[in-house]
Protein backbone atom coordinates (compact mmCIF):
# COMPACT_ATOMS: atom_id res chain seq x y z
CA UNK A 1 0.00 0.00 0.00
CA UNK A 2 1.60 3.42 -0.96
CA UNK A 3 2.25 6.01 1.58
CA UNK A 4 0.09 9.21 2.02
CA UNK A 5 0.57 12.22 3.74
CA UNK A 6 -0.94 13.09 7.08
CA UNK A 7 -2.69 16.18 5.01
CA UNK A 8 -4.08 13.70 2.55
CA UNK A 9 -6.32 12.07 4.90
CA UNK A 10 -8.95 13.90 4.49
CA UNK A 11 -9.88 13.08 0.77
CA UNK A 12 -9.24 9.60 1.77
CA UNK A 13 -12.70 9.31 4.11
CA UNK A 14 -13.30 5.43 4.69
CA UNK A 15 -10.31 4.36 2.81
CA UNK A 16 -7.55 2.14 4.16
CA UNK A 17 -4.44 4.00 3.73
CA UNK A 18 -0.75 3.72 5.26
CA UNK A 19 0.62 6.82 7.02
CA UNK A 20 4.20 7.09 8.15
CA UNK A 21 5.37 9.96 10.74
CA UNK A 22 6.23 10.55 14.31
CA UNK A 23 3.99 10.27 17.62
CA UNK A 24 3.78 13.86 18.63
CA UNK A 25 1.32 13.11 21.58
CA UNK A 26 -0.11 10.07 23.00
CA UNK A 27 -2.95 9.93 25.14
CA UNK A 28 -5.22 7.24 27.28
CA UNK A 29 -8.76 7.79 27.77
CA UNK A 30 -10.51 4.70 29.18
CA UNK A 31 -9.45 1.53 27.23
CA UNK A 32 -8.89 3.33 24.03
CA UNK A 33 -5.43 4.48 23.35
CA UNK A 34 -4.79 8.35 21.08
CA UNK A 35 -1.89 9.71 19.40
CA UNK A 36 -1.04 12.63 17.29
CA UNK A 37 0.43 11.61 14.37
CA UNK A 38 2.89 13.85 13.03
CA UNK A 39 4.76 14.28 9.62
CA UNK A 40 5.73 17.02 7.45
CA UNK A 41 2.58 17.97 6.31
CA UNK A 42 0.86 18.04 9.44
CA UNK A 43 -0.77 16.19 12.53
CA UNK A 44 -4.05 13.51 12.53
CA UNK A 45 -5.46 11.99 15.21
CA UNK A 46 -4.84 7.83 15.52
CA UNK A 47 -7.25 6.11 17.41
CA UNK A 48 -6.50 2.28 19.02
CA UNK A 49 -9.47 0.88 20.10
CA UNK A 50 -10.18 -1.76 22.80
CA UNK A 51 -11.73 -4.24 19.81
CA UNK A 52 -8.22 -5.51 19.50
CA UNK A 53 -6.40 -5.97 22.80
CA UNK A 54 -2.70 -7.10 20.95
CA UNK A 55 -2.38 -3.73 18.78
CA UNK A 56 -3.79 -1.44 22.10
CA UNK A 57 -1.27 -3.61 23.69
CA UNK A 58 1.56 -2.03 21.47
CA UNK A 59 -0.06 1.40 21.23
CA UNK A 60 0.31 1.63 24.83
CA UNK A 61 4.25 1.51 24.45
CA UNK A 62 4.34 4.18 22.21
CA UNK A 63 6.42 7.38 23.35
CA UNK A 64 6.35 11.30 21.59
CA UNK A 65 8.97 11.36 18.65
CA UNK A 66 8.66 7.51 18.12
CA UNK A 67 8.49 6.88 14.01
CA UNK A 68 5.80 4.23 12.99
CA UNK A 69 4.07 3.06 10.18
CA UNK A 70 0.23 3.02 10.57
CA UNK A 71 -2.11 1.41 8.47
CA UNK A 72 -5.66 2.04 8.84
CA UNK A 73 -9.19 3.18 7.75
CA UNK A 74 -9.72 6.64 7.71
CA UNK A 75 -13.39 8.30 9.42
CA UNK A 76 -15.37 11.13 9.55
CA UNK A 77 -15.44 12.04 13.09
CA UNK A 78 -19.08 12.90 14.04
CA UNK A 79 -19.99 16.80 14.09
CA UNK A 80 -19.66 17.82 17.31
CA UNK A 81 -16.22 16.34 17.51
CA UNK A 82 -14.67 17.91 14.51
CA UNK A 83 -11.45 20.04 15.45
CA UNK A 84 -11.66 23.23 13.71
CA UNK A 85 -8.28 24.44 14.25
CA UNK A 86 -6.50 21.37 12.93
CA UNK A 87 -6.55 20.86 9.01
CA UNK A 88 -7.47 17.32 9.39
CA UNK A 89 -9.75 18.29 11.97
CA UNK A 90 -12.57 16.48 10.75
CA UNK A 91 -11.25 13.05 10.31
CA UNK A 92 -9.11 11.15 12.66
CA UNK A 93 -7.51 6.96 11.44
CA UNK A 94 -9.14 3.90 13.41
CA UNK A 95 -5.75 2.09 13.17
CA UNK A 96 -5.53 -1.80 11.98
CA UNK A 97 -1.94 -1.90 11.86
CA UNK A 98 1.40 -0.54 13.74
CA UNK A 99 4.83 -0.98 13.30
CA UNK A 100 7.45 0.97 15.45
CA UNK A 101 10.23 2.27 12.89
CA UNK A 102 12.40 3.77 15.44
CA UNK A 103 12.22 4.58 19.13
CA UNK A 104 13.26 7.93 20.57
CA UNK A 105 14.53 9.23 23.55
CA UNK A 106 12.72 11.58 25.86
CA UNK A 107 13.75 14.92 23.55
CA UNK A 108 15.70 17.25 25.85
CA UNK A 109 13.16 19.76 25.22
CA UNK A 110 9.46 19.68 24.17
CA UNK A 111 8.94 19.34 20.57
CA UNK A 112 4.94 20.69 20.97
CA UNK A 113 5.49 24.43 21.84
CA UNK A 114 4.34 25.29 25.23
CA UNK A 115 4.10 28.71 27.14
CA UNK A 116 6.70 27.16 29.54
CA UNK A 117 9.86 29.22 29.28
CA UNK A 118 12.03 28.84 25.91
CA UNK A 119 15.43 27.03 26.08
CA UNK A 120 18.44 28.31 25.00
CA UNK A 121 19.67 28.82 21.73
CA UNK A 122 22.77 26.97 22.54
CA UNK A 123 20.96 23.64 23.67
CA UNK A 124 18.08 24.22 20.18
CA UNK A 125 21.05 24.46 18.03
CA UNK A 126 22.51 21.75 19.21
CA UNK A 127 19.51 19.58 18.66
CA UNK A 128 18.55 21.92 15.94
CA UNK A 129 16.86 18.20 13.70
CA UNK A 130 14.56 18.20 17.09
CA UNK A 131 14.48 21.96 16.92
CA UNK A 132 13.13 21.87 13.31
CA UNK A 133 10.43 19.40 13.98
CA UNK A 134 8.47 22.11 15.90
CA UNK A 135 5.96 23.39 13.76
CA UNK A 136 6.81 27.17 13.95
CA UNK A 137 10.69 26.39 12.69
CA UNK A 138 9.50 23.85 9.94
CA UNK A 139 7.11 26.04 8.43
CA UNK A 140 9.78 28.88 8.26
CA UNK A 141 12.04 26.44 6.34
CA UNK A 142 9.28 25.31 4.00
CA UNK A 143 7.89 28.93 3.09
CA UNK A 144 11.81 30.17 2.38
CA UNK A 145 11.98 27.10 -0.26
CA UNK A 146 8.82 28.23 -1.85
CA UNK A 147 10.05 31.97 -1.88
CA UNK A 148 12.95 30.81 -3.59
CA UNK A 149 11.23 28.51 -5.98
CA UNK A 150 9.24 31.86 -6.76
CA UNK A 151 11.94 34.09 -7.51
CA UNK A 152 14.04 31.40 -9.26
CA UNK A 153 10.46 30.69 -11.61
CA UNK A 154 9.86 34.48 -12.08
CA UNK A 155 13.26 34.84 -12.95
CA UNK A 156 13.49 32.34 -15.73
CA UNK A 157 10.61 33.90 -17.16
CA UNK A 158 11.97 37.46 -17.25
CA UNK A 159 14.94 35.41 -19.38
CA UNK A 160 17.40 35.61 -16.71
CA UNK A 161 20.38 32.69 -16.74
CA UNK A 162 21.13 31.38 -13.62
CA UNK A 163 24.73 30.76 -13.43
CA UNK A 164 27.12 29.32 -10.64
CA UNK A 165 30.08 31.15 -9.43
CA UNK A 166 33.22 29.85 -7.76
CA UNK A 167 33.53 29.54 -3.98
CA UNK A 168 37.06 29.15 -3.81
CA UNK A 169 37.46 32.62 -5.31
CA UNK A 170 39.62 35.88 -4.78
CA UNK A 171 38.50 38.70 -2.45
CA UNK A 172 36.29 40.85 -3.53
CA UNK A 173 35.94 43.36 -1.63
CA UNK A 174 32.62 44.19 0.02
CA UNK A 175 33.74 45.78 3.10
CA UNK A 176 33.96 42.98 5.52
CA UNK A 177 36.55 40.62 6.90
CA UNK A 178 37.32 37.33 4.64
CA UNK A 179 37.28 33.99 5.12
CA UNK A 180 40.37 32.52 3.67
CA UNK A 181 41.21 29.17 2.79
CA UNK A 182 44.61 28.21 2.37
CA UNK A 183 46.57 26.58 -0.64
CA UNK A 184 47.33 22.64 -0.33
CA UNK A 185 49.20 23.50 -3.24
CA UNK A 186 50.88 26.94 -3.39
CA UNK A 187 51.98 27.46 -0.22
CA UNK A 188 51.60 30.34 0.97
CA UNK A 189 48.56 31.90 -0.74
CA UNK A 190 45.05 31.82 0.00
CA UNK A 191 41.82 31.53 -1.84
CA UNK A 192 38.56 34.16 -0.33
CA UNK A 193 35.33 32.40 0.10
CA UNK A 194 33.07 34.52 -1.86
CA UNK A 195 31.71 38.64 0.29
CA UNK A 196 29.48 38.50 -2.80
CA UNK A 197 29.68 37.01 -6.49
CA UNK A 198 30.14 40.89 -7.46
CA UNK A 199 33.31 40.34 -9.65
CA UNK A 200 32.51 37.34 -11.61
CA UNK A 201 28.96 38.90 -12.48
CA UNK A 202 30.45 41.78 -13.89
CA UNK A 203 32.42 39.17 -15.87
CA UNK A 204 29.44 37.35 -17.01
CA UNK A 205 28.25 40.49 -18.36
CA UNK A 206 31.49 40.79 -20.25
CA UNK A 207 31.10 36.78 -21.50
CA UNK A 208 27.46 38.98 -23.25
CA UNK A 209 25.24 37.06 -21.00
CA UNK A 210 22.76 40.18 -20.13
CA UNK A 211 20.67 38.95 -17.11
CA UNK A 212 22.39 37.16 -15.01
CA UNK A 213 20.98 36.12 -11.04
CA UNK A 214 21.95 33.27 -8.74
CA UNK A 215 21.01 32.53 -4.93
CA UNK A 216 24.52 33.05 -4.00
CA UNK A 217 26.12 31.94 -0.77
CA UNK A 218 28.33 35.06 0.87
CA UNK A 219 30.79 34.79 3.62
CA UNK A 220 31.42 37.47 5.50
CA UNK A 221 33.72 37.11 9.01
CA UNK A 222 31.95 39.76 11.31
CA UNK A 223 30.53 39.80 14.37
CA UNK A 224 27.10 38.79 14.64
CA UNK A 225 23.75 40.97 14.94
CA UNK A 226 20.08 40.32 15.19
CA UNK A 227 19.62 40.89 11.44
CA UNK A 228 23.48 39.75 10.39
CA UNK A 229 24.49 36.33 10.50
CA UNK A 230 28.20 35.43 11.61
CA UNK A 231 29.84 33.44 8.94
CA UNK A 232 27.08 32.68 5.71
CA UNK A 233 24.14 34.03 4.17
CA UNK A 234 22.26 33.99 0.95
CA UNK A 235 21.90 36.79 -1.88
CA UNK A 236 19.77 36.66 -4.49
CA UNK A 237 22.69 38.44 -6.54
CA UNK A 238 21.23 39.72 -10.00
CA UNK A 239 22.98 41.52 -12.99
CA UNK A 240 21.84 42.86 -16.04
CA UNK A 241 23.53 44.46 -19.13
CA UNK A 242 22.05 47.59 -21.50
CA UNK A 243 20.10 48.89 -18.52
CA UNK A 244 19.30 51.68 -16.42
CA UNK A 245 19.00 52.32 -13.08
CA UNK A 246 15.26 52.32 -13.32
CA UNK A 247 15.09 49.29 -15.10
CA UNK A 248 16.85 47.37 -12.37
CA UNK A 249 14.91 48.81 -9.51
CA UNK A 250 11.23 48.18 -11.62
CA UNK A 251 12.30 44.59 -11.80
CA UNK A 252 13.07 44.51 -8.70
CA UNK A 253 9.71 45.81 -7.26
CA UNK A 254 7.65 43.51 -9.42
CA UNK A 255 9.33 40.32 -8.69
CA UNK A 256 9.23 40.91 -4.72
CA UNK A 257 5.94 42.63 -4.98
CA UNK A 258 4.29 39.24 -6.51
CA UNK A 259 6.17 36.75 -4.19
CA UNK A 260 4.34 38.40 -1.47
CA UNK A 261 1.54 38.07 -3.02
CA UNK A 262 1.40 34.34 -3.60
CA UNK A 263 3.45 33.27 -0.82
CA UNK A 264 2.74 35.78 2.01
CA UNK A 265 -0.75 36.62 1.25
CA UNK A 266 -1.54 38.50 4.68
CA UNK A 267 1.01 40.87 4.35
CA UNK A 268 -0.15 44.13 3.04
CA UNK A 269 2.40 46.96 1.13
CA UNK A 270 1.93 50.27 2.42
CA UNK A 271 3.13 51.78 -0.56
CA UNK A 272 2.12 50.36 -4.14
CA UNK A 273 4.72 51.98 -5.77
CA UNK A 274 7.80 51.80 -3.79
CA UNK A 275 9.02 55.19 -3.35
CA UNK A 276 12.72 55.97 -4.54
CA UNK A 277 14.30 58.93 -2.33
CA UNK A 278 17.34 60.52 -2.28
CA UNK A 279 20.03 59.41 0.09
CA UNK A 280 19.91 63.34 1.20
CA UNK A 281 16.20 63.65 1.90
CA UNK A 282 16.64 59.59 4.07
CA UNK A 283 18.76 61.15 6.16
CA UNK A 284 17.10 64.81 6.64
CA UNK A 285 13.73 63.10 7.36
CA UNK A 286 13.96 59.89 8.53
CA UNK A 287 17.95 59.98 9.92
CA UNK A 288 18.76 56.67 8.46
CA UNK A 289 20.15 55.69 5.31
CA UNK A 290 17.30 52.63 5.40
CA UNK A 291 13.95 54.69 6.50
CA UNK A 292 11.29 52.52 8.19
CA UNK A 293 8.64 53.58 6.44
CA UNK A 294 5.31 52.28 7.70
CA UNK A 295 2.56 53.59 8.64
CA UNK A 296 1.98 51.93 11.83
CA UNK A 297 4.78 50.68 13.29
CA UNK A 298 2.91 47.93 15.11
CA UNK A 299 1.09 46.18 12.85
CA UNK A 300 3.25 42.55 11.87
CA UNK A 301 1.79 42.64 8.83
CA UNK A 302 2.88 46.08 6.58
CA UNK A 303 5.50 46.01 4.01
CA UNK A 304 7.15 49.40 3.68
CA UNK A 305 9.64 48.97 0.95
CA UNK A 306 11.81 51.84 -0.20
CA UNK A 307 14.30 52.59 -2.57
CA UNK A 308 17.12 54.67 -1.49
CA UNK A 309 19.37 56.50 -4.59
CA UNK A 310 21.59 58.94 -5.41
CA UNK A 311 24.02 57.94 -2.79
CA UNK A 312 27.71 59.72 -2.46
CA UNK A 313 30.20 57.65 -3.62
CA UNK A 314 32.65 57.92 -1.01
CA UNK A 315 31.20 57.77 2.35
CA UNK A 316 34.40 59.28 4.25
CA UNK A 317 37.70 59.95 3.66
CA UNK A 318 40.00 58.43 6.48
CA UNK A 319 43.01 59.11 8.48
CA UNK A 320 45.30 57.63 5.82
CA UNK A 321 44.14 60.46 3.51
CA UNK A 322 42.56 57.27 1.21
CA UNK A 323 38.53 57.36 0.28
CA UNK A 324 36.01 54.81 1.80
CA UNK A 325 33.02 53.91 -0.81
CA UNK A 326 29.66 53.87 0.05
CA UNK A 327 28.91 50.72 -1.57
CA UNK A 328 32.28 49.06 -3.11
CA UNK A 329 34.74 50.41 -5.41
CA UNK A 330 32.54 48.90 -8.64
CA UNK A 331 30.05 51.66 -8.36
CA UNK A 332 29.60 54.26 -10.91
CA UNK A 333 30.02 57.70 -9.98
CA UNK A 334 27.04 59.86 -11.71
CA UNK A 335 28.45 60.80 -15.13
CA UNK A 336 28.14 64.61 -14.80
CA UNK A 337 29.88 64.14 -11.25
CA UNK A 338 33.24 61.78 -12.89
CA UNK A 339 35.09 64.91 -12.93
CA UNK A 340 34.40 65.92 -9.08
CA UNK A 341 36.98 62.76 -8.91
CA UNK A 342 39.79 64.80 -9.33
CA UNK A 343 38.55 67.69 -7.69
CA UNK A 344 36.37 66.94 -4.70
CA UNK A 345 35.94 63.20 -4.65
CA UNK A 346 33.44 63.73 -1.46
CA UNK A 347 31.05 65.59 -3.55
CA UNK A 348 30.25 63.14 -6.22
CA UNK A 349 27.14 61.12 -6.23
CA UNK A 350 27.10 57.47 -7.74
CA UNK A 351 24.50 55.59 -8.98
CA UNK A 352 24.39 53.53 -5.79
CA UNK A 353 20.43 52.18 -4.94
CA UNK A 354 19.64 50.23 -1.53
CA UNK A 355 16.68 48.30 -1.00
CA UNK A 356 15.07 49.14 2.77
CA UNK A 357 12.15 47.20 4.11
CA UNK A 358 10.61 48.29 7.62
CA UNK A 359 14.66 50.05 8.29
CA UNK A 360 15.96 47.30 7.54
CA UNK A 361 18.68 47.52 4.71
CA UNK A 362 17.76 44.18 2.66
CA UNK A 363 19.57 45.02 -0.53
CA UNK A 364 22.31 47.03 -2.65
CA UNK A 365 23.07 47.54 -6.19
CA UNK A 366 24.34 49.83 -8.73
CA UNK A 367 25.23 50.92 -12.14
CA UNK A 368 28.48 49.48 -12.89
CA UNK A 369 31.99 51.53 -13.46
CA UNK A 370 32.74 50.60 -16.92
CA UNK A 371 35.17 52.72 -18.04
CA UNK A 372 38.81 51.76 -17.34
CA UNK A 373 39.68 54.98 -16.87
CA UNK A 374 37.70 55.84 -14.20
CA UNK A 375 38.21 52.61 -12.89
CA UNK A 376 41.81 53.21 -12.22
CA UNK A 377 41.04 56.09 -10.74
CA UNK A 378 38.86 54.78 -8.22
CA UNK A 379 41.22 52.37 -7.32
CA UNK A 380 43.75 55.11 -7.07
CA UNK A 381 40.96 56.79 -4.65
CA UNK A 382 40.29 54.07 -2.02
CA UNK A 383 44.40 53.74 -1.76
CA UNK A 384 45.99 51.26 -3.95
CA UNK A 385 48.70 51.54 -5.92
CA UNK A 386 49.36 51.10 -9.30
CA UNK A 387 50.80 48.02 -9.06
CA UNK A 388 48.56 46.48 -6.07
CA UNK A 389 45.32 47.70 -8.29
CA UNK A 390 47.00 45.66 -11.56
CA UNK A 391 47.84 42.67 -8.93
CA UNK A 392 44.53 42.76 -7.50
CA UNK A 393 42.05 43.73 -10.26
CA UNK A 394 44.14 43.90 -13.19
CA UNK A 395 41.80 41.47 -14.63
CA UNK A 396 38.50 43.10 -14.41
CA UNK A 397 40.86 46.51 -16.00
CA UNK A 398 41.37 44.07 -19.04
CA UNK A 399 38.02 42.55 -19.35
CA UNK A 400 37.09 45.96 -19.75
CA UNK A 401 38.96 46.33 -23.00
CA UNK A 402 37.51 44.06 -24.64
CA UNK A 403 33.99 45.18 -25.17
CA UNK A 404 32.54 46.02 -21.99
CA UNK A 405 28.65 46.66 -22.01
CA UNK A 406 27.08 48.98 -19.83
CA UNK A 407 25.71 46.86 -16.36
CA UNK A 408 24.03 47.26 -13.26
CA UNK A 409 22.62 45.10 -10.56
CA UNK A 410 21.21 44.65 -7.26
CA UNK A 411 21.62 41.77 -4.54
CA UNK A 412 18.55 41.70 -2.07
CA UNK A 413 19.28 39.57 1.23
CA UNK A 414 17.58 36.65 1.40
CA UNK A 415 17.73 36.00 5.24
CA UNK A 416 17.25 39.46 5.86
CA UNK A 417 14.20 39.85 3.81
CA UNK A 418 12.52 36.86 5.04
CA UNK A 419 13.13 37.44 8.96
CA UNK A 420 10.96 40.58 8.25
CA UNK A 421 8.30 38.60 6.41
CA UNK A 422 8.63 35.66 8.51
CA UNK A 423 8.13 38.04 11.98
CA UNK A 424 11.38 35.78 13.02
CA UNK A 425 12.80 37.37 16.38
CA UNK A 426 16.35 37.66 14.08
CA UNK A 427 17.97 36.26 10.95
CA UNK A 428 19.21 33.05 12.96
CA UNK A 429 15.70 32.01 13.17
CA UNK A 430 15.04 31.90 9.29
CA UNK A 431 18.29 29.75 8.58
CA UNK A 432 17.95 25.68 8.58
CA UNK A 433 21.50 25.31 10.46
CA UNK A 434 22.69 28.67 11.94
CA UNK A 435 25.83 29.53 13.82
CA UNK A 436 24.99 30.52 17.72
CA UNK A 437 25.33 34.51 18.12
CA UNK A 438 29.46 33.79 18.98
CA UNK A 439 30.44 31.97 15.83
CA UNK A 440 29.96 28.38 16.57
CA UNK A 441 27.39 25.20 15.76
CA UNK A 442 27.05 23.35 18.96
CA UNK A 443 25.37 20.18 16.30
CA UNK A 444 28.24 19.68 14.77
CA UNK A 445 31.14 21.45 16.77
CA UNK A 446 32.39 24.03 14.45
CA UNK A 447 35.02 25.22 13.92
CA UNK A 448 36.63 22.41 15.48
CA UNK A 449 40.81 21.35 15.31
CA UNK A 450 42.25 19.22 12.33
CA UNK A 451 44.65 17.09 13.00
CA UNK A 452 48.09 17.97 12.49
CA UNK A 453 48.48 16.05 9.52
CA UNK A 454 45.74 18.13 7.35
CA UNK A 455 47.86 21.18 8.68
CA UNK A 456 50.77 20.10 6.85
CA UNK A 457 49.50 19.65 4.39
CA UNK A 458 48.53 22.79 4.24
CA UNK A 459 51.51 24.57 5.40
CA UNK A 460 50.16 25.95 8.77
CA UNK A 461 52.07 26.27 11.92
CA UNK A 462 49.46 27.22 14.82
CA UNK A 463 50.05 29.94 17.25
CA UNK A 464 47.26 30.11 19.51
CA UNK A 465 49.09 33.24 21.58
N1 LIG B 1 27.74 42.88 -4.46
C1 LIG B 1 26.88 43.81 -3.78
C2 LIG B 1 26.65 43.40 -2.35
O1 LIG B 1 26.89 42.25 -2.00
C3 LIG B 1 25.56 43.93 -4.44
C4 LIG B 1 25.63 44.53 -5.79
O2 LIG B 1 26.32 45.54 -5.97
O3 LIG B 1 24.95 44.00 -6.69
O4 LIG B 1 26.19 44.19 -1.56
Amino acid sequence: MNRILVKETVNNVDKKVRLNGWVRVTRRMGKMVFIDLWDVSGIVQVVFSSDNQELLGKAKSLRPEFVVEIIGTVSKRPAKQVKKDLATGTVEIEAQELKVLAEAKTPPFEIVETDKEEVGEEVRYKYRYLDLRRDKNQQRIIIRSKAVKFIRDYLHKEGFIEIDTPILAKSTPEGARDYLVPSRQYPGKFYALPQSPQQYKQMLMVAGFDKYFQIAPCFRDEDSRGDRAPDQFFQLDLEMSFVTQDDILDLTENLFTAMVKEIFPAKHMTFDKWPRISHTEAMKKYGSDKPDMRKDKNDPNELAFCFVIDWPLFESKKEDGNYAPAHHIFTAPRTEDVPLLDKDPLKARSWQHDLALNGYEVGGGSIRITDPKVQAKVLELVGLSKEEAKEQFGHMLEAFTYGVPPHGGIAPGLDRMLMVLLNAPNVREVMAFPKTGDNREPMTGSPSEVSNDQLKQLHIKIDKN
